[in-house]
């Protein structure tokens, strides 16, 4: 008998329906691709349930892995024994006395998912409870707080045991939603802006907007990096990078000073939209939040957005500044965000951009662009990089998470 196998549970996935089936193979493929290098491992999927048989593998690095991992609710390592009472007794004194640490008090939680076991579920927890109280020292049971919960799941082909979840990732396999675009400055929202994206199912293409010799290889390299982080949650990124100089310095000229922001967002915006058409997206996703900077007022983003009629999903508009910095925290892009750099915006902004633009206006300003072979002409000059992450020997291995 042996902690073999590690046990993962849905969440909200269990409620989709028709969809299930598509999103748990989708979890599974995406579960399967993080942990590559580890071959051994074979998944087995149910209805609600999805187990990973360790074959020898160590299970540290997978539980660490897992957590980042979007579609989970939680997950444990597991004993698994035949769907016998005896078994399941042993099996779960196992359980107990291997963990690395020691509780006062115990449950058991007991679950048929195969309704015709012999014993119902008080049945079975008070079987398998006065086991564990005949054969330990020192322990109590507690049905309320109790330090340790004797899980033990049972299915007609096979029983598990766990005694510790894990919180999941929660939200819903990347890919289960459709390709969306990201755009992502150096900034702090931006990358923020594509986790919650991803952790919603959609599956990302970056695009950030480049304009040397004002920004440097450094900004590049922020933004690598931060899409490298990015694919901690998912997969592996293309980072389309559009040369922006031509048309930062267009809009210099053509543009009065306090309207040049308000004409630099739509052409990003426009750029975005033709590469989403290329990648076949659904969507584009900012870091935009309401009221932040001039840009990001509601007049500022209703003139801004006339040029586009797909979908902007913007996950940050409702958040403080302290809320996105707290999860920039969390998925370790804050400190990369901070590191100085020279963003193309920055560079180029005006002292004074309009908070209100009016729609007449830019329409006016903009009618002496071609705007479409400004557009073409950029989307044919990006450079696509595939991020693939970097690689898993970093691991953070995770200690208590038995
Ligand atoms: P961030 O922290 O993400 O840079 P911000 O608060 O600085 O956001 P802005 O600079 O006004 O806000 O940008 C608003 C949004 O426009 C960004 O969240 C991002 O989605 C997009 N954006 C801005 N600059 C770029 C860029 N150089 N490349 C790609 N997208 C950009
Ligand atoms: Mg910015």
């Amino acid at each position: 008998m042996n902690y073999d196998h590690i046990l993962i549970r849905f969440g909200e996935l269990s409620t989709k329906g028709r969809n299930r089936k598509q999103f748990v193979q989708r979890l599974s493929f995406n579960i399967l691709e993080k942990i590559k290098d580890f071959p051994k491992v074979a998944i087995e999927k149910s209805r609600d349930r999805m187990f990973i048989k360790l074959n020898g593998e160590p299970h540290e690095q997978i539980l660490d892995r897992l957590q980042s991992i979007f579609g989970i609710h939680s997950f444990s390592l597991a004993v698994k024994t035949k769907t016998e009472l005896e078994e399941m007794k042993n099996g779960a004194l196992f359980a107990l006395e291997a963990l690395p640490y020691k509780g006062k008090t115990f449950k058991v939680t007991a679950k048929r998912a195969y309704k015709n076991f012999e014993l119902d579920t008080n049945g079975l927890n008070h079987a398998i409870g006065s086991h564990l109280l005949r054969n330990t020292e020192d322990l109590t049971v507690n049905v309320k707080q109790p330090d340790i919960n004797v899980r033990v799941e049972v299915r007609e082909d096979a029983t598990y045991i766990t005694c510790k979840d894990i919180p999941g990732a929660g939200g819903l396999p990347v890919g289960t939603s459709g390709t969306g675009v990201l755009m992502l400055s150096g900034g702090i929202d931006s990358p923020v802006a594509g986790y919650l994206a991803m952790k919603r199912g959609i599956r990302l293409e970056v695009v950030h907007f480049f304009s040397p010799p004002y920004t440097s290889e450094r900004a590049k390299q922020k933004v690598v990096e931060l899409t490298e982080r990015l694919t901690d949650f998912g997969h592996s990124i293309n980072l389309h990078i559009v040369p922006f100089t031509d048309i930062q310095v267009a809009i210099q000229k053509q543009v009065p000073e306090n309207y040049t922001m308000t004409s630099t967002r739509r052409f990003m915006l426009k750029i975005a939209d033709k590469i989403c058409e290329k990648e076949q997206g659904l969507a584009i996703i900012t870091g935009e939040s309401l009221g932040q900077v001039a840009s990001q007022t509601l007049q500022s983003m209703s003139t801004i957005n006339e040029v586009t009629s797909t979908p902007i999903i913007r996950p940050l508009i409702t958040m403080d500044k302290i809320e996105i910095m707290d999860i920039a925290k969390h998925i370790d892009t804050l400190e990369i965000s901070n590191r100085p750099y020279e963003d193309c915006c920055t560079i180029f902004t005006p002292s004074a951009p309009k908070t209100k633009p009016k729609k007449e206006k830019i329409n006016f300003y903009e009618s002496f662009f071609d705007i479409d072979k400004m557009v073409n002409d950029a989307v044919d000059r990006t450079e696509k990089l595939l991020i693939t992450g970097k690689k898993q020997e970093e691991d953070s291995v995770i200690n208590d998470l038995f």
